[in-house]
């Protein structure tokens, strides 16, 4: 069954063997013109009766003689009439058994863009849902978007959406794509290449998501012949070459297998499996390695009547066979979201050759060549529609997505991440069945379950076990998630979930939340710097002033004080433009800003003295980061007191129990088992011990602990503590600055 023209869905093309279409200008031409116009409907027709023969053929015809008329005249780039690239769409849907209604659209694809007709004059003619089909393979008017990434985007979010309310839009779209990557050889390089990128980046995933393996091969190979002919000529010459050897294999292997079916009466059609030159060469690519080294992993495909015979065939093939453990994939009780069914195993066949194998039912074979197609129709008789509502849910998140993203490049790049993820299957306590993108976290889980459970997710126990929210999830897990209404987003989820809710969710959640503490705080220093100014009794209007520096409200205006990207002397001489500037020796207002710990948002710890609570702490106002918590010892602060308008008086005010991490210096005479008494009485002052450190001077040892606390009793409680080990010479509290002075001075 080894693919030798490559493709499986057939290519007529009625006009081949008249390469430039003569002017009608004689009465034979005429006819002649005629004549082929008819007998090229009439195949279509005989197309759609093979699969279905109560279609509204009348429909068809009236779609065929619209596209005629609106398309005369215009051409192809290879010369032939562009009706004839809508009758090849329509045949395209028609083969893939689509209702008359989609073949129907398919003729009439072109209209809206490339003709004269309009959405009303289609809806006129041949109902909304016709007009909504064409509609959504439509791109957006180019004169609408300045940019051709802003253009594309907006497309894809129209197609996405339109694939929502009516899922036949994006197999229009598909084999519309196939036929013009059938037809590439015509166009100039540049939109060759361009047009070829855009297919492996964006349909042939689609047309993976939605199960369609055929169009989706197809459509790769085509698409690598010209962003890489090289590699695909040399693919194309490679794979033909081995051919006959692999075909002598695949016969001596099947053989023991044909016969035991045979034997338990199982009937099976066994073959080898064509693989496309696209994945072969993403598989060298990913793995560096040789074609031969690739294309020697053989593969064999059974198809049996049922599904009961499917696993009863595996067992069969496992005892003649050794299956390589791990390598066995049950998509039957565990289907994949583009419906895709079969059972995976890899043996070691004749002269220790691994041999992947794929069993699966003729039903299942047949979805998983042409995936959504294969439910339409059920979907249509309302037979199946629990599968179809599998892929909308998938569509719907990309749509959720879409609507987040705030610009086209975002738009493009979350699309291509969705349509690119392999995925996994985990479970709830329940047993429920949740599926997603390979590397997704409990967090993602979470958002996946609901917005509020992901927005207060505080601990993941997965099968059983308590585990940190960036654990990466494998197939077959079962997650729980512990919620606390305490508990709020953190920036640092960013860094591992990988579901576009998840990150979206969280994204806005910052946004909003840091805005609100931008808010607050830049509404706290503009309180604070007007009470120097308690007899000035001058009128003034916090919106006008926001206006005049471009910002829409008095909101923004504090944001803006809050988030450091204005300054407060900059308003201030604003406001009062006749006052001096203020002196240095102020007296500083008592109240200061609260700070609650490592989650505030506006607020970040200075990485050169690490203040904990109890620290003595001045804010350092940084610009577009906000406020950075400095001891007031820490050398850096003493740079910039000359700037004292960027100084900010902050105090703490811990709500809960938070760690912060600070560096113990621990010099001892060195001795047995003195780590670990040290180790001991700092963990028992509850001391978590982050790392450590040891060097030994001469007879001196010194310990680096890197130890979490609470606050700044905690910590001297415990210094103490490590201080009264015997030969313990001194404990320090250590930070970074320090440290480079260190480092510094010995040189
Ligand atoms: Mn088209």
């Amino acid at each position: 069954m080894e693919r030798d023209s490559h493709h499986a869905l057939s290519q007529t093309n009625l006009t081949q063997h008249t390469p430039q279409r003569p002017a009608a200008n004689s009465d034979l031409d005429a006819v002649l013109e005629q004549a082929k116009d008819q007998l090229q409907l009439q195949m279509l027709l005989i197309e759609v009766a093979s699969c279905d023969d109560s279609a509204d053929f009348a429909l068809i015809a009236r779609a065929y003689d619209f596209a005629r008329q609106r398309h005369e005249g215009q051409h192809r780039k290879s010369g032939h009439p562009f009706l004839q690239h809508c009758v090849e769409v329509a045949r395209l849907l028609a083969q893939l058994r689509m209702d008359d209604t989609t073949v129907a659209a398919g003729l009439l694809h072109d209209v809206i863009e490339d003709t004269t007709a309009t959405y009303k004059d289609v809806s006129n003619l041949f109902g909304h849902k016709i007009a909504d089909l064409i509609d959504g393979v439509t791109k957006i008017d180019r004169f609408t978007y300045e940019s051709r990434e802003e253009r594309q985007a907006e497309t894809y979010r129209k197609m996405l959406l339109s694939m929502v309310k009516d899922i036949r839009v994006i197999l229009i779209k598909l084999v519309d794509r196939l036929h013009n990557m059938r037809t590439l050889d015509y166009i100039g390089a540049d939109a060759q290449e361009r047009i070829a990128r855009e297919t492996v980046e964006v349909y042939a995933p689609l047309a993976h998501r939605f199960g369609l393996a055929r169009i989706r091969w197809e459509l790769e190979d085509r698409s690598l012949k010209f962003l890489h002919p090289e590699v695909y000529s040399e693919l194309r010459e490679k794979v033909s070459m081995k051919r006959r050897e692999r075909e002598d294999y695949i016969e001596e292997f099947k053989k023991p297998i044909e016969i035991d079916l045979h034997k338990s009466s199982i009937e099976a059609e066994i073959g080898g499996r064509p693989k496309n030159f696209f994945s072969i060469y993403n598989k060298m690519k990913a793995r560096g390695k040789p074609f031969e080294e690739i294309y020697d992993l053989l593969a064999v495909r059974i198809i049996v009547d049922s599904m009961r015979e499917c696993y009863q065939t595996l067992g069969l093939v496992h005892a003649i066979y050794r299956p390589i453990p791990e390598r066995i994939k049950d998509y039957i009780s565990m289907p994949k979201s583009n419906m895709y069914q079969s059972l995976h195993t890899s043996v070691i066949g004749p002269r220790g050759l691994p041999v992947e194998v794929q069993i699966r039912t003729r039903d299942m074979h047949h979805t998983a060549e042409i995936g959504i197609a294969a439910h339409w129709r059920y979907k249509a008789e309302d037979k199946a529609p629990s599968d179809l509502d599998q892929h909308m849910s998938w569509l719907r998140q990309i749509i959720d997505m879409q609507q987040e993203a705030s610009d086209p490049e975002e738009f493009l790049e979350n699309l291509k991440i969705e349509l690119f993820q392999d995925e996994i299957f985990v479970f709830t306590p329940q047993g429920d069945l949740h599926q997603f993108p390979k590397g997704a976290t409990p967090i993602d889980f979470a958002f996946n379950i609901h917005t509020d459970i992901g927005m207060h997710c505080l601990t993941a126990k997965v099968n059983g076990q308590v585990v940190p929210l960036s654990t990466r999830l494998s197939s077959g897990d079962t997650v729980e998630i512990v919620t606390s209404s305490h508990q709020s987003p953190s920036r640092s989820w960013l860094d591992s979930v990988q579901t576009v809710k998840a990150r979206q969710s969280i994204r806005r959640w910052l946004k909003d939340e840091q805005h609100a503490h931008s808010v607050r705080l830049g509404q706290e220093l503009l309180d604070r710097e007007l009470k120097r100014f308690p007899d000035v009794a001058v009128k003034y209007d916090l919106t006008t002033i926001a206006n005049e520096l471009g910002l829409p409200d008095t909101e923004y205006l504090y944001a803006a004080l809050g988030s450091g990207d204005l300054s407060v002397g900059r308003l201030i001489g604003r406001l009062f433009p006749q006052q001096p500037k203020r002196s240095k020796s102020r007296k500083q207002d008592k109240r200061g800003i609260r700070i609650q710990g490592m989650n505030d948002l506006m607020m970040t710890f200075g990485k050169c003295c690490t203040p904990i609570p109890g620290d003595a702490i001045v804010g350092l106002i940084t610009r577009g980061r906000g406020v950075t918590v400095h001891r007031t010892d820490c050398p850096n602060i003493g740079q910039i007191s000359e700037e004292p308008e960027r100084m900010l008086q902050v105090n703490w005010d811990m709500e809960n129990d938070q760690a912060f991490t600070v560096q113990l210096r621990v010099r001892s005479h060195d001795r047995k088992f003195l780590l670990s008494d040290i180790s001991k009485a700092l963990g028992d002052s509850e001391c978590n011990i982050q790392s450590a450190t040891t060097r030994t001077l001469g007879q001196i040892a010194e310990q680096d602990f890197w130890v979490d606390v609470v606050d700044i009793t905690h910590l001297q409680q415990a210094m103490e503590k490590a201080n009264k080990i015997e030969g313990v010479l001194e404990v320090l509290r250590i930070d970074e600055q320090f440290d480079e002075h260190n480092q510094a001075s010995k040189n």
